[in-house]
């Protein structure tokens, strides 16, 4: 008997990605297989996300082009957290379960294709079915979120902080090291909180006890000898702690801060975590320990309530604190969020706009600025993508995805994975480009 097949479609942010990675796994390691097409499936699984409502549309319209072509599908994800609003747009799918609902969604696929036992069919290999290419991946510390920030309904759909236990998060790490992985990036949605629910905990790994713990985390993960990324951090006083490590080259001297915002009041309205903080110190004093650190962060345009000035002491912070890289969204009203009737008015469309180009043109030069100052060095190069002599990579100061690459010219065929020196050359606005020394 033909072993299931599965189809898959998994949309949102790295956490869903993270999910889709272990339902795979779940349905590899059960023999199923995973198709191409939803047509000639079984059936598809459709990993949603719920943030923004164009990212609801985008779920939405997934679902229905999997009814469409396959007729069989099951809703899994953020989204997966609002079954009325799914039925009520495709009141024919199988069955909808939440994020991290792995149990369920794998009782809903035996449900709907009962799995075929082949003993051959159980060996995944030891790192799981990744959807990142093998070289880097993402790793999960946590889920939900003890911040209630205004316009973000996450803490809703995934609920409040539930964090791993550190030795299974160091167990899964060595795990992806031995199995080839160069590259960690750490993700949740909180990263400096992590462990605050467990009390950070104590847990014994190898011959110490390791709390479940930022600093204790990141030094044991900075042992393992690959690259550790550090993404979602809060600029608490406590984050000070991480950055000797980059200085000693434990970890990468990269920083993923979703600052969102700089002026207290919008901070304020936003909710947010640590805005009281005095960031531009804090930065200030991190890059006097670690003086190459890179920062990126994200930005709302637009906040109900965002003034001209605010706006402006936005674009003066971003100057001062010369962030590296810089994601800006325009502000959605996402339905469910606070930030809706908090009685504050709303910025108009255009507005929203010319802010958001504002922003961009500004960060651009910041950007400019910073990678040009990377010419002439000679930096470390992980190289994603190869096409013999020619390769795309990134530098320490770059996560996948999201940051800049390396534009590299080699005398040598280079393999996607392999770290190597790369003297460079020339610098535009996002991306760098050089020699294989
Ligand atoms: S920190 Fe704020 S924006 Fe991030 S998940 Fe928590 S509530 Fe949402």
């Amino acid at each position: 008997m033909n072993a299931p097949r599965v189809s898959f479609v998994s949309l949102g942010c790295p956490k869903a990605l993270v999910d889709s990675e272990r339902i795979l796994t779940r349905l590899r390691a059960e023999g199923y297989e995973i198709a191409r097409n939803h047509d000639g499936a079984d059936l598809v699984v459709v990993n949603t996300c719920g943030f923004l409502d164009s990212a609801r549309d985008e779920s939405l319209n997934a679902i229905g082009s999997a009814l469409a072509e396959n007729g069989r599908v099951i809703v899994t994800g953020c989204l997966g957290a609002e079954p009325d609003v799914i039925r009520a747009k495709h009141p024919n799918v199988l069955a909808i379960t939440g994020p991290q609902a792995y149990e369920s969604v794998m009782s809903a696929v035996h449900e709907a294709a009962p799995p075929v036992h082949d003993p051959f069919q159980d060996l995944v290999p030891p790192q799981g079915i990744k959807l990142t290419p093998r070289h880097y991946a993402y790793l999960k510390i946590s889920e939900g979120c003890n911040n209630r920030c205004s316009f973000c309904i996450i803490p809703a759909l995934r609920g409040d902080l539930v964090s791993r236990p550190v030795v299974d998060v160091l167990r899964e790490a060595e795990r992806l090291a031995k199995a080839g992985v160069k590259e960690l990036l750490v993700i949740s949605q909180d990263t400096s909180a992590y462990g605050v629910d467990l009390k950070y905990q104590a847990g014994q790994w190898k011959d110490r006890e390791i709390r479940t713990k930022f600093l204790d985390l990141a030094r044991e993960l900075g042992e393992m000898g690959i690259w550790v990324r550090l993404h979602y951090v809060y600029p608490y006083p406590h984050v000070g702690e991480v950055i000797p490590l980059m200085a000693e080259g434990k970890v990468l001297p990269y920083l993923d801060i979703p600052f969102q915002h700089a002026s207290p009041q919008v901070l304020k309205n936003m909710r947010r975590p640590a805005h009281n903080e005095k960031t531009l110190e804090r930065i200030r004093g991190w890059r006097e320990i670690s003086p190459d650190l890179a920062v990126r962060s994200t930005f709302i345009v637009g906040f109900p309530g965002e003034t001209e000035e605010d706006f402006q002491l936005l674009l003066d912070w971003l100057d001062e604190a010369r962030i590296d890289r810089a994601g800006c969204f325009k502000y959605e009203p996402v339905k469910g969020a606070r930030s809706n009737d908090m009685g504050l008015p709303q910025v108009a469309d255009e507005i929203k706009e010319s802010r958001f180009r504002r922003f961009m043109e500004r960060q651009q030069k910041i950007s400019a600025a910073q990678l040009k100052k990377k010419v002439g060095k000679r930096l470390p190069v992980i190289i994603d993508q190869s096409d013999g002599m020619s390769a795309k990579g990134r530098t320490k100061y770059d996560a996948p995805e999201i940051d800049g690459v390396v534009h590299v010219t080699s005398r040598r065929p280079l393999r996607t994975g392999e770290v190597i020196t790369v003297k460079i050359e020339s610098a535009d606005a996002y991306d760098l480009h050089g020699f294989a020394a």
